[in-house]
């Protein structure tokens, strides 16, 4: 084990009006050329990215608690990520796994085989985004199952293209105008403790579910339950204990498929490098992605090896999944995590995060809850002492943190949900700091 090192100064720090010149120069030069459909949360243009700060093109240093969506999660520029991708771009930049392979391509896979739950035989597939490895994961379930439903959740997120947007849960902005959507995809009732009726337990939201399955597509029909263990975009709900496991057995039992979608909670993010482990689930398949290869696009499908090779040689794969580049940049990443001990960072922050907000649920009439595992942690705000979402608070906290240098993300299906994901690498000094802000804004803008 060793010391988490830094190259810049890790401080908060606001040197310029906000947004700065150069940053309002390039928003302008942006709106003419960039399509309206793709948007930012943070006006400001990245110069610089270390560890649990973001320095912009103004020279401001801001504290990042958004890791560009739970992916930096070794920081933006970890030392062993930047050295083993300057030495393999200096070899070769693409061959095409399917042209002429590579070792890096084989090392990944082995090292993914190694840390995802379960001691069975696996294999690896490696792709480019998560919505390609979900997209994947699901024609693997329909070829070695020979069925064609898939079963997915309130609140779900599962990507962009077309089988993603049908499974993916929220209509605005994911899907609005862009379907049709692909079919045999059925949406049933997701575990969510916060708004469930008062004490149902994972087993009995887990029986809600499955009946559901039972009654409206039959056991026989179904080829997966796709599931991701603490829900991301939706709003970092942990379902109940034992919801996990009561539908996994029910797979087992029905020859469904379980595939955890672990691409925002996976490698090391919640203290475990995968949030089944916490309810110790082995899916038969799991998507990997955003905190992989240290902010190289590279994704994965691991799972039984005799799914994985259901598939007829061609019928997996494309022209840049698995690239060299973001091979080298995942060892550098997973070695990261070892070597600084990342996961124990993660528990660590969890303490920190509790320490610093929870008297908020009961100090404030807002805070409808605090949730989440490791370094994925949720505020969900509520209209003053009600459970009604509160959206508005969620945008106006987020704009006051901004404001004083904070980068926080909003999520939820309502909108109203805080979600903290800072690099785990963070220092303390800095994750209080922002928590501190993060506190004083949701007291000022929650009266
Ligand atoms: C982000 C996300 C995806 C999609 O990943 P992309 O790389 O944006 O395609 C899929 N599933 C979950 C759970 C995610 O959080």
């Amino acid at each position: 084990m060793s010391e988490i090192r830094y190259r810049l100064p890790q401080k908060r720090e606001i040197v310029t009006e906000f947004p700065g010149p150069r940053s309002q120069e390039l928003s302008q030069r942006r709106t003419s050329v960039i399509a309206a459909g793709v948007a930012s949360s943070v006006p400001v243009y990245a110069a610089d990215v270390d560890g649990g700060v973001v320095v912009d093109v103004d020279g401001n240093s801001l504290i990042d608690f958004g890791s560009g969506i739970a992916v930096t999660t070794v920081g933006g520029s970890a030392p062993k990520v930047v050295e083993k991708v300057k030495d393999s771009v200096e070899h070769f930049t693409h061959t095409c796994f399917m042209v002429t392979p590579y070792e890096g391509y084989v090392e990944v896979a082995e090292r993914l085989a190694e840390i995802t739950p379960g001691d069975h035989a696996k294999k690896v597939a490696l792709f480019n985004s998560g919505a390609e490895a979900v997209e994947n994961a699901v024609k693997i379930a329909r070829v070695a199952t020979g069925r064609d439903a898939i079963v997915v959740f309130d609140h779900a997120y599962h990507g962009r293209t077309n089988v993603t947007m049908a499974m993916t849960a929220k209509n605005m902005p994911y899907k609005n105008g862009f379907g049709p959507f692909a079919p045999e995809i059925y949406r049933v009732p997701m575990s969510y403790p916060f708004r469930d009726p008062e004490g149902m337990s994972g087993p009995e939201a887990a029986k809600r579910a499955l009946e559901m399955v039972d009654k409206q597509i039959g056991a026989a029909n179904v080829a997966a339950v796709v599931i991701e263990p603490i829900q991301g975009e939706g709003g970092f709900i942990v379902p109940a204990d034992g919801f996990l496991p009561a539908l996994a057995e029910w797979c087992t039992d029905n020859g469904a498929l379980f595939i955890a979608d672990e691409v925002q909670s996976g490698v090391a993010r919640t203290g475990e490098w995968f949030a089944v482990e916490h309810e110790g689930v082995i899916p038969d398949l799991i998507t990997v992605a955003k905190g992989v290869a240290g902010g190289m696009p590279l994704s994965a499908v691991v799972g039984r090896a005799e799914l994985l090779d259901a598939v007829h040689g061609g019928g997996l794969g494309g022209t840049y999944g698995g690239n060299p580049v973001a091979c080298a940049a995942a060892i550098g990443a997973l070695d990261t995590i070892e070597e600084w001990d990342l996961k124990s960072r993660a528990k660590h922050i969890e303490a920190v995060t509790h320490a610093s907000l929870d008297s908020l649920v009961d100090g404030t009439e807002v805070v409808g809850e605090i949730r989440g595992r490791g370094a994925m942690i949720a505020l969900e705000f509520v209209q003053p002492g009600t459970r009604e979402p509160n959206p508005e608070l969620a945008k106006a906290v987020a704009a006051e943190c901004l404001a004083r240098g904070v980068i926080i993300l909003t999520c939820g299906t309502h909108g109203n949900i805080v979600r903290l994901l800072p690099p785990l690498t963070i220092t303390d000094e800095l994750l209080r700091e922002g928590l501190e802000i993060l506190s004083d804004a949701i007291v000022k803008h929650g009266k």
